[in-house]
């Protein structure tokens, strides 16, 4: 059976009750209030008549022949609670138990027979707010589900959109992580990446740990490179020196540049012995030089040191394959060095060397010895060329090389400087009018800016002419810096004092240096001085060097000349001046004759 409509547009109400006189009284009444009225004489298809009415409230006959009032409730609270589906039960006057068994079995109220209507206009009323209330909540509650479920939908978009995030910032960390431990230049792993690396190494167990050897590689005059031939080129050659190391070393990982021009190799035993790889590498390092379409000659000086058998903090190691490659680098270039018991007592040593210089240049132990400069036209010793002696209180005369690095190192260099240049110049005015005295400067004093006022000074003082004096540099000490350089030398020959370029033809016997700089003289390398004689091409250099310096306009000397037929050809070639242990070793009285004077004679009388 289905329910009847009557009629109205406000809430909906469900009338059941099987008298048919009562719902048509109900009906109108209500009807007439406005609400849209629906009636049923039976309780037996209320369920279904209610989801499909779906009423606002449903009044329930409790006394019903086919299904009672009680039942039909129950039915109607199996699918709806009592604040969506409110019922009021409707009973008979008396029937009391039955309103307590009403509101047990789930109605909301009740109203008595027969019905006063303005009670159930009340009831009705305040169950229908009550309800209006109940389903604005649920419809706020339905919203806020939606919206909750609206945002569960965008957080788990954000988290994806994070999650992604994440991923490519992982990616990115590991990308400037990579960065961080590596040299852009040269792609390989930088110094982080490499002390890491040998932290890595030093700190396993003692179970773990394999023996290692560290390789530490310098470009030896790397500096003078740059202010050379410019930073491209020094770029490209540390290019090409990583390929070298790279092509030697293959696995790339044990590589790293750790410095502006220093490599380092950290080498596990199973990857070879450290002395045969540093070997290896100083083959493929020392040599020509192709680079951006240039011939170069590059050297390398290499240090070496292998770890215990058992794990050891990697600092002792480092400092001792950085005093291998110093002493390596004092061999003058191409050098290897491998840190080892003899070279621990050299570095002690050197420290007590260092020591006790210091006493020595307060002591004024250290003297000048004067090698003579002979003018090979004249046979005549123009003057001499000041060299330092160390009378040492127990070792004897000792000679420069042995302590001058040393000095140079501690900065003693320059107070023995200026010791022996007033020394010097007294020296050569006791021993005639015109001898000249050349002393030797040592990179870091040009870097003094005083240093030329300085000179002028000391020798004003003695009354000593500065064009009787000659200042030697080699390459090396002018690139150190070479416009602090080129000032204090243009300073010093505004004055008269003549410059002499030592050991010309050693480091890159760049022509540019002899055109920029207020050059009067070149020294040529006593190494290639002493194998003119046997070695065809060490000949034509130098009669070629000769050669070059006259037609500019520059004097030359030959250094280390060691015999008479040695000095004979040179004197052939228009070398101007001559120096050697055959023309004269270094001595403490200022030299005066050279036996090339007397050959001299003999030829030409001959
Ligand atoms: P240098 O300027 O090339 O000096 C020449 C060196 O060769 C001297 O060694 C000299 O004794 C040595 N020598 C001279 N003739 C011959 C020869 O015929 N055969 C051989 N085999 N050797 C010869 P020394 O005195 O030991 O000086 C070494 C270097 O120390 C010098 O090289 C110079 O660069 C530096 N030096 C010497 N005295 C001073 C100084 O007072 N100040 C500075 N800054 N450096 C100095
Ligand atoms: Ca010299
Ligand atoms: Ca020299």
């Amino acid at each position: 059976m289905t329910a009847k409509f009557t009629g109205g547009t406000g809430p909906r109400v469900l009338v059941v009750d099987d008298n048919p006189a009562n719902v048509d009284l109900l009906v109108r009444r209500l009807a007439r209030d406005g609400y849209s009225v629906f009636s049923l004489e039976t309780a037996v298809d209320l369920e279904n008549e209610m989801t499909r009415i779906e009423p606002d409230v449903i009044l329930l006959d409790w006394m019903m022949p086919e299904r009672s009032g009680v039942e039909a409730l129950k039915g109607v609270r199996t699918l709806r609670d009592s604040n969506r589906m409110p019922v009021i039960m409707v009973t008979a006057r008396g029937e009391g138990d039955s309103v307590s068994e009403a509101i047990e079995a789930g109605a909301n109220d009740y109203v008595t027979k027969p019905i006063d209507f303005a009670v159930l206009r009340s009831r009705l009323n305040g169950i229908l707010v009550r309800r209006l209330g109940v389903l604005q909540t649920d419809t706020v509650k339905d919203e806020l589900e939606a919206k909750v479920m609206e945002r569960t939908a965008d957080l788990q978009m954000a988290n994806q959109r994070l999650k992604g995030e994440m991923a490519e910032r992982i990616k990115a960390e590991a990308r400037a992580n990579r960065l961080a431990r590596t040299d852009a230049l040269t792609d390989l792993p930088n110094r982080l990446h490499y002390i890491e690396r040998l932290k890595t190494l030093t700190g396993r167990s003692p179970a773990e740990f394999e023996p290692f050897s560290l390789i530490q590689i310098d470009i030896d005059r790397f500096r003078s490179v740059n202010s050379v031939h410019g930073p491209e080129m020094g770029d490209a050659v540390l290019r090409e020196v990583a390929t070298r190391i790279k092509a030697t070393v293959q696995d790339f990982d044990l590589i790293a540049r750790t410095a502006a021009d220093e490599f380092s190799v950290v080498l596990p035993a199973a990857f070879g012995s450290g002395t045969d790889i540093a070997q290896a590498l100083k083959a493929a390092l020392n040599g020509a030089f192709q680079v951006l379409g240039r011939k170069l000659a590059i050297s390398t000086s290499i240090g070496v040191t292998r770890s215990g058998p058992q794990p050891s903090p990697c600092e002792p190691m480092l400092l001792e394959c950085d005093a291998a490659l110093q002493f390596a680098k004092r061999q003058g270039g191409g050098g290897l060095c491998t840190f080892d018991d003899k070279l621990e007592i050299a570095i002690r040593e050197n420290v007590k060397l260092k020591h006790d210089l210091t006493e020595g240049v307060a002591k004024n132990e250290i003297v000048p010895f004067y090698q003579p400069v002979v003018n090979f036209m004249t046979g005549e010793v123009t003057g001499a060329e000041v060299l330092a002696r160390w009378k040492h209180p127990t070792r004897g005369t000792l000679s420069a090389w042995e302590f001058i690095p040393a000095a140079e190192e501690t900065g003693l260099v320059d107070d023995l400087f200026w010791s022996i240049l007033p020394a010097a110049s007294r020296a050569a005015l006791a021993a005639s009018r015109t001898a000249t005295i050349a002393v030797n400067l040592s990179p870091s004093q040009v870097l003094d800016q005083w240093f030329p006022q300085k000179v002028l000074k000391t020798l004003v003082e003695c009354g000593f002419p500065l064009s009787r004096l000659e200042i030697e540099m080699t390459e090396t000490a002018v690139y150190s810096d070479l416009k602090a350089t080129k000032l204090a030398l243009e300073a010093l020959r505004g004055q008269g004092v003549r410059i002499a370029l030592d050991d010309f033809g050693v480091g890159f016997s760049s022509m540019t240096l002899l055109r920029d700089l207020p050059i009067t003289k070149v020294k040529i390398d006593r190494s290639f001085i002493s194998e003119i004689m046997d070695n065809t091409s060490s000949a034509l250099m130098v009669k070629g060097i000769i050669e070059f310096c006259s037609s500019l306009g520059l004097e030359t000397t030959a250094e280390g000349i060691e015999g008479a037929e040695a000095a004979r050809l040179l004197a052939e070639w228009g070398c101007t001046y001559g120096q050697g242990y055959w023309l004269g070793r270094p001595a403490a009285e200022f030299p005066v004759e050279s036996p090339w004077a007397a050959q001299l004679q003999h030829r030409r009388a001959a």
